[in-house]
């Protein structure tokens, strides 16, 4: 274990008298007689797991909080693009093809008229389910040694002298090196820490079901505009489809009901008319989620906690690349923790090593996916985009590649 090498240097710490020295002794007996782990990580989804297994394998002691309880349903559009399936297959032990995933390789936009516009998807994705997936992440980073508490929400972060105090609804604290916030979209501690994306109201919902339909092709993704949004669906394991779509809190507020604004707006796309009329749904209910907010944030939080995932920013669901984009951040943050833990490299560096390379992978696609969100949702914009595409196809091929990444 890396962190018991340390006896004075505390972590990487230095004393400059005997008062700190002894301060550092203290504090440092008191971290063994409960236990110091080298990485505390906030919230479960595909950042913190991804982290977790990662870090877990170089023989890090981590230890991951999980509000929620495994396995659980989300709202995501369940498509991940191939860019990051050789990460889950060699680095995180996972083949989602052996767990029903399906390939998806072509693309089908429609406009809320019932145009459409079918290519090839180069790079192209496969679609399975959070609730497959995350359930396989949490027992391959359970077999890593990672300690996972479930239905536990970090309330609080304390920096002490050489660690953090993470405190749990229920009041228990935990003392961890470093602390990962893989929270995803936005959580309470977005707004003890009074991050800026917060106080800016978001006007975008998400809504999600699975459903049996026989009329979607094996592997194609469909993307169908209306009034105000943009539904997906596409094949998962077992048959089965994810069917989910963003809109504005506008358009349910207008239409009072998801059922209402559903018959009212969705069902004004043929397309989404005839799923309607022909699918069987297998939720008793939608599941919701509001504020989705992709306003940039910052990477580094209260002077060292390092956010990943959709916490350190989310790209518009309809570039289909937040989930690869959660793994892939959680490689590079991964990596030079390992890197600084193992004394390679001192903090100041593994910040910089890690704000330089998330820049260089994510910063200008999630710029060109906030711009490609603002053409859909105006029934004219998509309209035109479709009419346009489908005389110039290589300008879909183009979009679609602006806002994916290469293999990682
Ligand atoms: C409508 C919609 C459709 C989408 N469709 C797609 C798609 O088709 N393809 C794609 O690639 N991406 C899609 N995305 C984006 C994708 O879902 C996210 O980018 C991805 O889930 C981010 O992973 P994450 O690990 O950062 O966060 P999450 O997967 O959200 O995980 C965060 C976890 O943290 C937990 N948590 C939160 N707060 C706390 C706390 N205080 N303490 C403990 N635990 C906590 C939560 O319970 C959650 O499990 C879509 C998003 C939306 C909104």
């Amino acid at each position: 274990m890396y962190g018991q090498k340390k006896i004075f240097g505390v972590y990487g710490s230095k004393a400059n008298n005997y008062k700190d020295l002894l301060l550092l002794f203290t504090t440092n007996l008191f971290i063994h007689l409960s236990i110091l782990y080298d990485i505390g990580i906030i919230g479960g989804g595909l950042a913190g797991l991804a982290n977790a297994i990662q870090m877990a394998k170089a023989g890090l002691k981590v230890i991951l909080f999980e509000r929620q309880q495994y396995p659980f349903h989300r709202v995501c559009g369940e498509y991940i693009s191939m860019e990051a399936l050789p990460f889950l297959q060699n680095e995180l032990e996972i083949d989602p093809f052996e767990h029903g995933a399906i390939q998806l390789s072509e693309f089908r936009l429609t406009s809320p008229a019932g145009r459409q516009l079918i290519v090839p998807l180069d790079l192209g994705g496969f679609g399975i389910s959070r609730y497959t997936l995350d359930e396989l992440l949490y027992q391959k980073a359970t077999e890593k040694g990672v300690t996972i508490l479930q239905n536990t929400i970090i309330r609080q972060t304390e920096k002490q002298i050489n660690h953090w105090q993470l405190t749990t609804h229920q009041e228990q604290t935990f003392e961890a090196k470093t602390v990962i916030a893989a929270y995803g979209k936005r959580t309470q501690l977005d707004q003890l820490w009074k991050r800026r994306f917060f106080q800016q109201k978001s006007p975008y919902i998400g809504i999600k079901y699975h459903i049996k339909y026989a009329y979607q092709p094996l592997h194609q993704i469909a993307l169908h505009n209306f009034q105000q949004g943009y539904c997906g669906i596409s094949r998962i394991e077992d048959d089965k489809y994810c069917l989910c779509y963003l809109t504005t809190r506008e358009n349910l507020r207008k239409h009072q009901n998801i059922a209402q604004m559903e018959k009212e707006v969705l069902r004004k796309n043929p397309f989404l008319d005839h799923i309607f009329d022909h699918a069987e749904w297998l939720y008793d209910a939608p599941k919701v989620i509001n504020e989705v907010s992709f306003a940039p944030k910052k990477l580094i939080e209260q002077d060292g906690i390092l956010m990943c995932g959709d916490s350190a920013g989310m790209i518009a669901p309809l570039a289909g690349n937040g989930m690869a984009m959660a793994l892939h951040s959680a490689k590079i943050l991964s990596k030079c923790l390992i890197d600084y833990q193992k004394g390679d490299i001192d903090q100041k560096t593994m910040h910089q090593n890690y704000q330089k390379e998330w820049k260089k992978y994510f910063a200008n696609r999630l710029q060109r996916g906030r711009q490609l969100q603002s053409f859909f949702g105006s029934t004219l914009l998509s309209e035109l985009l479709v009419i346009t595409t489908k005389n110039l196809p290589f300008l879909a091929q183009k979009l679609i590649k602006q806002t994916h990444g290469n293999i990682f």
